[in-house]
């Protein structure tokens, strides 16, 4: 089996969650697997050693797989957080979503000019949430270098919002 089939079995289909008509890829299964869950942080980890000097996390479910992959790797890792939850000096972008609209904001402190910078979140939708998070990182002179997701929902086309490169260990 390989690792996109094993993360297929991992998910939960949810129907019409957290609206009508939006079917919800429920992760947790994944995450109360521990032998799976640990294959797609060394996967992750494999990708991505010696070659990034930061790990940027989307809220809240980048947190999720961006904290043990940044600990691996033996970098920093940075919170892209909803709004009004990071105390320091910030920036913050707007978009729109799958289900919505919604802002996030990153410390102004977190990326120096010219770190290479992992971007990670659970799921690729629509592509307004990792294009927004692409932006801010941007602002703060950060080099890019991929974005990397568990699931991309291909249909969605999400892909074509982003200027870096991403990576998806299952597209659907
Ligand atoms: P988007 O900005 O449309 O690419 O949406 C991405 C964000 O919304 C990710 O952080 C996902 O966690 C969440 N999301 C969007 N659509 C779904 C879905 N069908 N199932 C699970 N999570 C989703």
């Amino acid at each position: 089996m390989t690792l996109a089939e094993k993360v297929s079995a991992g998910l939960r289909d949810v129907p019409d969650f957290p609206k009508e008509g939006i079917l919800f890829k429920d992760i947790t299964p994944l995450l109360e697997n521990p032998e799976l869950f640990a294959e797609v942080i060394d996967a992750l980890a494999d990708r991505y050693k010696g070659k990034i000097d930061k790990i940027a996390g989307i809220e809240s479910r980048g947190f999720i797989f961006g904290a043990p992959l940044a600990k691996e790797l033996g970098v920093g890792f940075v919170l892209i957080r909803k709004p009004g939850k990071l105390p320091a000096e910030k920036i913050g972008v707007d978009y729109d979503l799958e289900y919505g609209s919604d802002r996030i904001e990153m410390h102004t402190s977190s990326i120096k000019k010219d770190e290479r910078v992992l971007l990670i979140d659970d799921l690729l939708a629509t592509g307004g949430t990792a294009a927004a998070a692409e932006l801010l990182i941007e602002k703060c002179g950060g080099n890019l270098i991929e974005i990397a997701f568990l699931i991309e929902l291909g249909f969605l086309k999400g892909s074509e919002k982003l200027k870096s490169d991403h990576h998806s260990i299952l597209i659907l």
